[in-house]
C-alpha cells in the first residue's frame, strides 16, 4: 500500500561542537528538556571519566543525577534500566559512551516513553542517532530491538576524534555500508521482495558518499564529516521505519561472523566492511574498486586476514547471513543458489584481479 503520509520525530537538540561535554547542562536546558532526575549511563572504561564530567555539570546546575557506570551491552541493563526509570522518576536519560551505553540507555527510554539523549564518545557505528538498539540477549546473541531516535544528540568532535583509530574506521564502514545496503533495496523492489522508498535511500546515500572521498581519518574535518554521516544515517532508518537504509547484505555478513566468533568477534563496521565488498562484487558494481582504493587509503581490511579471519570462515558468514534475517532480501538471497556459490563470491571480492559477477537480469 503507499505510503499516504509520513510523521518524523527528529531531535530537538542536536550539538556538533568542540569541547562540549561540559555544556550537556546547558543545552538541555536550552532546549526544554524536564531536568527533574536526570540518569547518566557510562561504560566502565573511559566513558566513565567522560561521564562523570557531565554528571559534574549537571549537579553544578542543581540536577538531581543517577550516574549508572558499568554498561555493555546486554538486554538485561536495559530491563533494569527501564525499571529504574519507573522506580526513580527519571525525566532524561542520558548516555555517554559508545554503542554498548547508548543501546541499554536508548532501549530502556523507548520502552518508558522517557527523553533520550545520545552523548557518543566513538563513531564507530551509526547506532549514535539511529532508532534501532542492538543488545546481547540472556542467550548470548546479538539481536536488534525497534527503539526511538534520540530526542537529543551532542557530538563532541574532539573527544570522538581522540577515540582509538579503528573505531573511527569502523564508523566509515558502516556509514558507506548505507550505498550497498540501497542498492539491495532498490533491487528488492525491482524484483518484488521489497518496497523501496527513495526519500529515505537519498538520505542514507547522501550521507555516506563523502566518505568515498576521504582521504584520511585522522582530521578533525574527517570527524565532523563522519559524525554528519552517522546522525543522517539515523534518520534516513527513522524516516523509512526500517534499518533497510543503512544495512543490506553487508550487514548480514556481518551478523553471521559474530554469531560465529562470539567474543572473537572485531568491530561492527570492521566486518561490514568485509561484507560491503562482497556484497559490491555480488552485485557486479564499479564501486567494489572505489571500496578498495577508500580502505587502502584509511586502513580498513581488504582481506578476510586483516581481521585474523580464514577465507573459510567468511565464507561461511555469507552462506549463512541470509538465514540470520530471512525476511530482508539482498543479493545473496539472489547469489546463493548453489554450494559454491559463496566461496564464488569472497573470491571474487578478494581477487586482486578484481573479477566482478555479472548480475543475471
Ligand atoms: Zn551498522
Amino acid at each position: 500500500m503507499a505510503l499516504r503520509s509520513r510523521k518524523l520525530s527528529i531531535p530537538r537538540l542536536l550539538h556538533v561542537g568542540t569541547a562540549c561535554m561540559c555544556d550537556v547542562a546547558s543545552l538541555l536546558a536550552d532546549h526544554d528538556f524536564d531536568l527533574g532526575r536526570v540518569l547518566v549511563g557510562s561504560g566502565p572504561g573511559p566513558s566513565r571519566t567522560l561521564a562523570e564530567g557531565v554528571v559534574s555539570g549537571l549537579r553544578g546546575h542543581g540536577v538531581d543525577v543517577l550516574h549508572r557506570p558499568g554498561l555493555c551491552g546486554r538486554l538485561d541493563q536495559a530491563a533494569a534500566l527501564a525499571a529504574e526509570i519507573i522506580q526513580e522518576g527519571v525525566t532524561v536519560a542520558v548516555a555517554v559512551g559508545g554503542g554498548r551505553v547508548i543501546d541499554p540507555v536508548k532501549l530502556a527510554a523507548a520502552r518508558t516513553r522517557t527523553d533520550f539523549v545520545s552523548v557518543p564518545t566513538t563513531i564507530s557505528n551509526d547506532g549514535i542517532s539511529s532508532p534501532v538498539a542492538s543488545l546481547v540477549g540472556k542467550d548470548g546473541a546479538r539481536a536488534s530491538h525497534a527503539a526511538r531516535m534520540p530526542c537529543g544528540i551532542v557530538v563532541d568532535v574532539e573527544t570522538v576524534g581522540s577515540a582509538p583509530a579503528p573505531t573511527i574506521r569502523a564508523g566509515s564502514a558502516d556509514l558507506v555500508s548505507n550505498l550497498t545496503a540501497c542498492m539491495d533495496w532498490r533491487l528488492a523492489d525491482r524484483l518484488g521482495h521489497d518496497r523501496f522508498d527513495a526519500y529515505s535511500a537519498m538520505i542514507a546515500e547522501a550521507a555516506a558518499r563523502p566518505v568515498l572521498d576521504l582521504q584520511d581519518v585522522t582530521s578533525a574535518a574527517s570527524h565532523e564529516i563522519l559524525a554528519h554521516g552517522l546522525l543522517l544515517s539515523g534518520l534516513a532508518m527513522a524516516a523509512a521505519g526500517t534499518s533497510r537504509p543503512c544495512s543490506g547484505a553487508e550487514h548480514l555478513v556481518s551478523h553471521a561472523l559474530d554469531a560465529q566468533l562470539g567474543t572473537r568477534a572485531a568491530l561492527h563496521g570492521e566486518q561490514v566492511a568485509l561484507g560491503c565488498l562482497v556484497s559490491a562484487a555480488a552485485h557486479g558494481s564499479p564501486l567494489l574498486a572505489e571500496l578498495r582504493r577508500l580502505f587502502s587509503r584509511i586502513g580498513l581490511p581488504l582481506a578476510p586476514a586483516d581481521l585474523g579471519l580464514s577465507t573459510q570462515d567468511l565464507v561461511d558468514a555469507v552462506a549463512a547471513g541470509p538465514s540470520l534475517r530471512p525476511d530482508r532480501w539482498t543479493i545473496l538471497s539472489e547469489r546463493l543458489r548453489g554450494p559454491g556459490d559463496a566461496a564464488e563470491l569472497v573470491a571474487a571480492a578478494f581477487s586482486p584481479s578484481s573479477r566482478v559477477v555479472e548480475l543475471a537480469s
